[in-house]
């Protein structure tokens, strides 16, 4: 059922796949990265959160106790007189949390006296609730999303913390206002197969309306009419029958027409990943986004060193590159990464971050000097701009070899690289004392082409075909061989099919992507260099 008419909406790709399924919005899905200067989140904002996600949760269960207990709370919460006599409080510089506690808790101790036994119990259901708008507007809480089957998430923005939260499944997609192609949270949905248009702009869709995403077009078509739905069969067809080749070319070895073997490697995010992945289809892991394991904060050596221990013996003797904390940017961690930074992009982010924090540094080399024991483990370094950076971390390694020997625990020295990001970087990589360096090409992009990217309005500037992006490829690809350094590539490059030629004729010869995409990768290596 749709209270719109048919409308197409024009966005930007992000994740593949087409999906056929019902709006679903939410109010406030980054709440966790309120940039500086944005004004904190109202209470009437939360309460509208909290009613969306009710509302899902409500959509979602076939529990008929659980969806009338979801609706008594919904109600409440959009009772006009729920906030009357907090309405003086509101109006001044009172916290929005202190104003829900007073309002709340006089409701709940109406119903806790209650002599009614049905409103006592439902005294429970309102505690609930305060949580729950506590949550929302302290943002970092915000936890999985439950959606129905169908959902085609509409948001103006999601964390990456929360996607990472959320179990996806097979028929539901994401459509973001604004975002970007190259913003974390678009790695992450192309990385888990989720569907995925950003930049719709500011529209207002009613929850429930159905709608047909196309994430390879960047396409939300809203109340589809049955010619939409044929087409969308059709697409859907064609796209299962891609899948498919995908699928068994991911199984061979990668090979350019003219015979040289590429060496593809994995990006990963979180150690569960691995679960659904064939080891066969890679050459080992060029890149663990480590930030992602500290969502919740930065976890102890301990389970730091499991975590890194199963990617390694998984990966059963091949190579592993483990990236440091690259925290900061729009991956902000809570008690780690520095509120209120003007520009968190330029700021103290990656390694920076990292040495300004010792500390919460140390516990990870230690967990990554313990996990090398189990295979070809080697440490990479995020965001490096100067050679004196890469000198503080192979100290700050000695340090920690030092403290594991003091304990008596086996480690082994990993080799050391830095992943190439900042275009001094790239101008200037014979200056580094490193074993390998890997093009971080999200980042090596933004910064070249002076284009934010989790900015949808300047993401078009992100053209890796811009002359000045192929010189500077050039030059690293040059300069690591001059020095025989091994390079790879990481950043979401090496997963488009149509700029595959690009880099292989730049010279690399290893490229590291999601899963999801590596069949498709493979292919395009077997045409090049083509006959023309
Ligand atoms: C990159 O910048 O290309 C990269 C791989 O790092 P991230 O996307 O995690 O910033
Ligand atoms: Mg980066």
């Amino acid at each position: 059922m749709s209270a719109v008419g048919p409308r197409c909406l024009s966005g930007q790709p992000a994740a593949p796949g087409v999906v056929h399924g019902r709006i679903v919005e939410i109010v406030n899905g980054a709440a966790p990265h309120v940039p500086t200067g944005a004004a904190p989140m109202s209470l009437a904002a939360a309460m509208s959160e909290a009613a969306a996600q009710l509302e899902n949760l409500a959509a979602s269960t076939s529990d008929a106790n659980a969806r009338t207990i979801l609706e008594f709370q919904i109600e409440f919460l959009r009772d006009p007189e729920l906030l009357e006599p907090v309405q003086d409080q509101l109006a001044t510089d009172v916290e929005p949390a202190h104003a829900w506690i007073t309002a709340i808790d006089v409701q709940i101790d109406d119903f806790e006296s209650s002599a009614d036994d049905y409103f006592r119990h439902r005294a429970a259901d309102l505690r609930d609730l305060r949580a729950r708008v506590l949550a929302v507007l302290a943002g970092h809480e915000l936890g999985p999303l439950t959606l129905p089957d169908d959902a085609i998430l509409l948001a103006d923005d999601l964390a990456p913390s929360r996607f990472l939260a959320t179990q996806w499944r097979p028929r539901q997609a994401i459509a973001l206002r604004g975002g970007s192609p190259t913003a974390h949270v678009a790695l992450l949905a192309r990385a888990s197969r989720v569907p995925m248009v950003v930049g719709v702009g500011p529209v207002s869709v009613p929850s429930g309306c159905t709608a047909i995403l196309d994430g390879a077009a960047g396409t939300l078509q809203l109340a589809p009419d049955s010619t939409h739905v044929q087409e969308y069969a059709r697409r859907k067809t064609r796209l299962d029958e891609e899948g498919r080749l995908d699928t068994s070319a991911a199984a061979r070895p990668a090979i350019t027409a003219n015979g040289e073997r590429v060496q593809v490697l994995l990006n990963i995010s979180t150690v569960a990943e691995l679960d659904a992945i064939d080891p066969a289809i890679c050459d080992g892991i060029g890149l663990v986004r480590t930030e992602l394991l500290f969502a919740h904060g930065p976890p102890d050596e301990d389970a730091q060193f499991d975590a890194y221990w199963r990617i390694v013996r998984w990966a059963a003797g091949r190579t592993v590159v483990i990236r440091t904390l690259d925290a900061g940017g729009d991956k902000p961690i809570a008690d780690v990464t520095i509120d209120g930074e003007t520009n968190p992009f330029l700021g103290v982010r990656g390694v920076r971050l990292s040495l300004a924090a010792p500390d919460v540094f140390k516990v990870q080399l230690r967990a990554l000097l313990r996990a090398a024991v189990g295979g070809a483990l080697k440490l990479m370094i995020p965001m490096v701009t100067t050679p004196d950076e890469v000198a503080q971390v192979r100290r700050m390694l000695l340090e920690a070899r030092l403290e594991l020997l003091s304990r008596s625990i086996p480690f082994a020295m990993p080799q050391v690289g830095i992943m190439v990001e900042v275009p001094a970087t790239a101008l200037a990589l014979d200056a580094f004392d490193i074993d390998f360096a890997s093009i971080g090409s999200n980042d090596l992009l933004q910064y070249t082409m002076a284009a934010a990217r989790d900015n949808q309005a300047v993401s078009a500037l992100t053209d890796p075909t811009h002359l000045g992006f192929v010189r500077l490829l050039q030059q690293i690809v040059d300069r690591a061989a001059a020095r025989g350094i091994s390079l790879s590539l990481c950043g979401d490059l090496a997963a488009q099919v149509q700029h595959v030629p690009l880099l292989l004729s730049a010279g690399l010869r290893s490229l590291s992507m999601p899963a999801a995409s590596v069949g498709a990768i493979k292919r395009a290596i077997a045409t090049w260099p083509s006959a023309e």
